[in-house]
């Protein structure tokens, strides 16, 4: 696959390329700076954390002279750049077959089929399986995302728009991030066929809601917020943090805006507010809940 991402890059015909890898392929970093010099072409790779194309690192490519971002590992879903983008998407060939031979008695009949990017090629082989298996599948087409069953953490509207025909949902792929973003909006079972361990787990989001719950009725009380934004491309969301200082304010609470690229619990040790409001991705309080050692919660769970 490594052969055929430079040949992509070749074909775009750049000097100077920054290249943006997801923590899983950063081993490929060398091999690949390695057959781009082959190439004639001078590459820089990032190794500041890369989690989706949210966060595409244009002006760092601008600084370094590159005449070519490459975002490996996610798809395009319409970030502004300031310098060319080539998205490689590291398709998977994964066979889901031999674990929904064995587990395909704990899905129900009507399977809603949902993936990351990288595995969304193993959801029609899922499909053909499973329907010659007397179930139904369905995917449904996102908002922010390109293809039919994609999901993001921030972006489950593939699913949600297919939930009232289906008794559960399908996720094929890794990670814990894109079950649970779903599992957390959706009231329909949501399991996880796991490709590292070729395992089909339900999703149990009991702990991540109780959290979520114990943190909506503590920031009831708070008077002192920190609203949290990233400066990523792709998760800047200044107007809803300005929007929400406003509104904390009429209601006679105070609150302050900061701005991080990742936000992260130790920059904010030495700033003492009751709460935080998390303006970026909604994976930093859902998943690190607990590590901010105040309450965190995203803007919908705010107001819910
Ligand atoms: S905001 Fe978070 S969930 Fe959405 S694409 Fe970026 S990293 Fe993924």
């Amino acid at each position: 696959m490594i052969e055929e991402l430079v040949q992509k890059i070749k074909e775009k015909n750049p000097k100077r390329v920054l290249i943006q890898l997801p923590e899983g392929l950063i081993t490929k970093s060398k091999e690949l700076e390695d057959l781009l010099l082959k190439e004639g072409i001078e590459s820089f790779v990032s190794l500041e954390p890369c989690y989706g194309a949210c966060d595409l690192r244009d002006c760092e490519a601008l600084r370094l002279a590159c005449d070519l971002l490459v975002h490996v590992g996610h798809s395009d879903f319409g970030v502004e750049s300031k310098v060319p983008v080539l998205y490689y998407e590291w398709r998977m060939d994964f066979d889901p077959v031999p674990v929904l031979k064995r587990e395909k008695d704990k899905l129900p009949e009507r399977i809603g089929l949902v993936s990351s990017v990288n595995f969304l090629d193993s959801l029609d082989k899922a499909k053909e399986f499973l329907e010659s298996q007397d179930k139904v599948c369905y995917t449904g087409t996102g908002v922010r995302t390109k293809y039919p069953g994609q999901i993001l953490g921030c972006d489950v509207s593939a699913a949600l728009k297919i939930e009232e025909k289906v008794d559960c949902f399908l996720f094929i792929g890794s990670g814990e991030f894109h079950v649970l973003g779903l599992a957390m909006k959706t009231s329909k079972p949501v399991f996880s066929l796991k490709v590292e361990k070729k395992e089909l787990e339900h999703v149990d989001k009991e702990l991540f809601a109780k959290q979520m719950h114990v943190a909506v009725a503590l920031v009831k009380d708070c008077k002192s917020f920190g609203i949290l934004v990233s400066t990523k491309a792709g998760q800047v969301q200044a107007e809803k943090a300005i929007e929400i200082k406003k509104k904390l304010e009429e209601k006679g609470k105070k609150a302050w805006i900061f701005t991080m690229d990742t936000i992260t619990p130790e920059k904010l040790l030495g700033l003492d507010f009751d709460c935080y409001i998390n303006c970026a991705c909604p994976r930093i309080a859902i998943e690190n809940r607990t590590s901010f050692g105040k309450p965190i919660l995203n803007p919908d769970e705010l107001n819910s």
